[in-house]
């Protein structure tokens, strides 16, 4: 593939400093190509740009913008087939997963938010001496800097709130996925989008760096780790921008001992191994009851054992490579963690051999059992194909132990009893919690964290109170009675 520049004012265009990086296909470890890397100059023309085009952009209707949303979505549903091929190259996810995880949740984005960009309206009301009313108004220019799971979708979840409400977004990808925000900013301007609306800018953490601490950037929306997010808030802190923080996880799933079995064993393998276990909300700590334990364990040993590992673009794969050596490198030193710290391996805990793809980063999906609260992969987020199995015997032991942990992202809870669902899903201390499914995330339905896993939402019409600011705007019906 040729050389990858940056995107500005609707156009690529080379780095100013000539730096390139490259960026490796998962499953091969082949560079796949090498991709322009920012510097403060290419950061300071995107924000001189994102200023022009957001000037154009705020003064269209809310109906204008939403069409050209709309108009985005349906050309990322043309272009699904490439698009999908493309994440997978990159960020080794299975191409049973891309097109509808990816894609598919980028346009149901784009269209979400393009139905309601028309709809953004204030308050009215009468106080004494006259009235206020309230305006939303765009705060101006967004930085969305992503991670590196669910790149288009981070793309499209950051981008379409922030436009929708008249801002303009300099979107950042992480270094090892960066190829489709690049063709989601193509597809952008197919739809109508004005120049500089969407700018796309490459690198590393210090080119995140320059966003964050950019006098002209109003608010920050990151998706990444929590150590990053700190450093995200504390370098916005300087020039007071606002922050959205989507982070890490170490989510508890319980399955109470009337819950349906198959669903449960469904959901926490969906919780585990989709994308190869690289999902912030994953149920990295399954609590099963001590009287259904051995049965579940079962009947999930024997379908986690049916899971194809190989090439991300088999369409029979479930389970491709991790993101990247290093990180494959730090999932094994978590297995082997597990292993010295007493754990018993139930299924996998290696390196996975896939002929043809000797220099992938495979690892077999892992399933451990014989664990403590205490141990280091029941405590920390690992981010691969690592499932921990725990026991409890009552409702309140459970959720206590499901909340002793640093992180607040998600939870689920499978159980037939529906006062105990809602009473178990109000206790969890968690920004997200399915009752009797796991890991769904519609467009509709608000997505953050709470402790630190984040700060605020994103989807939903929450988005919006992130990416506008509100005026409020005082009207007198009688005279000015001063007391002088
Ligand atoms: P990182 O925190 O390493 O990186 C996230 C992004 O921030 C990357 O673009 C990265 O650039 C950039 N970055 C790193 N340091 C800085 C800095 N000091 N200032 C500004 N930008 C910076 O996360 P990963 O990409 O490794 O993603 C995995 C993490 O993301 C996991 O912890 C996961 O839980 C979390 N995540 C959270 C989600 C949520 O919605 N809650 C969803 C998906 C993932 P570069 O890549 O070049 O280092």
């Amino acid at each position: 593939m040729e050389d990858q520049l940056l995107w500005i004012h609707g156009q690529y265009k080379h780095p100013e400093k000539g730096s390139f990086f490259e960026t490796n296909n998962p499953a091969t470890g082949e560079v796949i190509c090498r991709v322009a890397e920012a510097g403060q100059s290419d950061v300071d023309i995107a924000v001189a740009s994102a200023r022009r085009g957001q000037a154009v952009w705020s003064a269209m209707s809310g109906a204008e913008r939403g069409r050209v949303l709309v108009r985005t979505a349906q050309l990322l549903r043309e272009h699904c087939e490439e698009l999908a091929r493309l994440e997978s190259v990159d960020g080794g996810k299975p191409i049973a997963e891309t097109p509808e995880a990816d894609v598919g949740s980028a346009a149901d984005c784009l269209e979400f938010f393009g139905g309601q960009a028309a709809s953004l309206h204030g308050e009215y009301q009468t106080v004494p001496g006259g009235f206020f009313y309230t305006r939303p108004e765009p705060v101006g220019i967004c930085a969305g800097i992503g991670a590196w799971n669910y790149p288009i979708q981070i793309a499209a979840w950051k981008s379409a709130p922030a436009l929708a409400a008249g801002n303009a977004m300099i979107f950042k990808p992480a270094e090892l996925t960066p190829l489709t925000a690049l063709k989601l900013a193509e597809l952008y301007k197919q739809a109508g989008l004005p120049d500089g609306v969407f700018n796309v800018i490459q690198g590393m953490a210090d080119t995140g760096k320059m966003l964050t601490t950019h006098p002209g950037i109003a608010k920050v929306s990151l998706t990444g780790e929590v150590g990053t997010g700190k450093a995200v808030m504390r370098a916005a802190a300087d020039s007071l921008k606002s922050v959205t923080l989507e982070l890490g996880g170490k989510s508890p799933l319980i399955v109470f001992d009337d819950a349906d079995l198959d669903n449960a064993v469904g959901a926490a393998m969906l919780g585990n191994f989709y994308t190869q276990g690289q999902i912030c909300t994953n149920s990295t700590r399954v609590f099963v009851h001590d009287t259904i334990r051995a049965a579940f364990i079962e009947k999930l040993v024997a379908r986690a054992r049916k899971l194809k590992v190989g090439d991300p673009l088999d369409p029979g794969t479930d389970v491709g490579p991790m993101v990247s050596a290093d990180h494959m490198r730090g999932v094994l030193g978590y297995i082997e963690k597990g292993k010295q710290e007493g754990g018993k391996l139930l299924l996998g805990g290696e390196r996975a051999k896939v002929p043809g793809f000797e220099q992938g980063n495979f690892i077999e999906p892992t399933i451990f059992d014989g664990l403590s609260d205490d141990m280091t992969i029941v405590r920390e987020e690992i981010f691969g194909p690592v499932l921990s199995l725990l026991g409890f015997t009552s409702e309140e032991e459970v959720v206590e132990r499901a909340n002793r942990t640093e992180f607040g992202l998600a939870g689920g809870v499978f159980t037939r009893d529906i006062q105990r669902a809602h009473r178990v899903a109000a206790q969890l201390e968690a920004g997200i919690v399915w009752i009797n499914h796991y890991n769904l995330t519609p467009v509709e339905m608000p997505f953050g964290g709470f402790k630190q896993s984040g700060i605020g939402k994103e989807n939903s019409r929450r988005a919006f109170e992130h990416y506008t600011r509100l005026k409020t705007v005082y009207v007198a019906e009688g005279d000015v009675d001063a007391p002088y």
